[in-house]
């Protein structure tokens, strides 16, 4: 499992580009307005809140199909790095099913969230002054 540093961030971003079926998902448009107008700290905020309530409990009924496909970045961002569901938290992260998440484990799906969200954002940018 990657630590909760930049450059393991960055390691886990390259793994995950390996995957066609990852890699297919990008913000749009509307998600970098969203971003640029609530700013990153309410999308960190947003991201605990998703997470503590979707992910973190031991017992998830609907695991697999608690995270929706859209309206919201940090959705997107959940698919794109492989924290939408405890199962893939497992076969990606090797994060243990069937416990409660642990803080640390908490701010490592968080903190890798909010790197791809940064990572599309500087891929915005660039095109946007390419
Ligand atoms: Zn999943």
């Amino acid at each position: 499992m990657c630590q909760n540093n930049l450059m393991e961030y960055k390691d886990c971003l390259n793994k995950l580009k390996n995957s066609k079926f990852r890699n297919s998902f990008h913000l749009k448009n509307k998600d970098f307005a969203y971003i640029e107008r609530v700013g990153m700290e309410k999308i960190e905020s947003h991201a605990y809140d998703f997470v503590n309530a979707r992910l973190a409990p031991k017992i998830i009924p609907n695991d697999g199909k608690q995270t929706p496909m859209r309206g919201h970045p940090v959705f997107i961002a959940q698919h794109a790095t492989a924290t939408c569901c405890r199962g893939c938290l497992w076969k990606w992260w090797k994060i243990p099913q069937n416990k409660d998440l642990s803080p640390d484990e908490i701010e490592f799906v968080v903190g890798l969230i909010l790197e791809w969200i940064k990572s599309e954002c500087e891929r915005f940018n660039q095109s946007q002054n390419a």
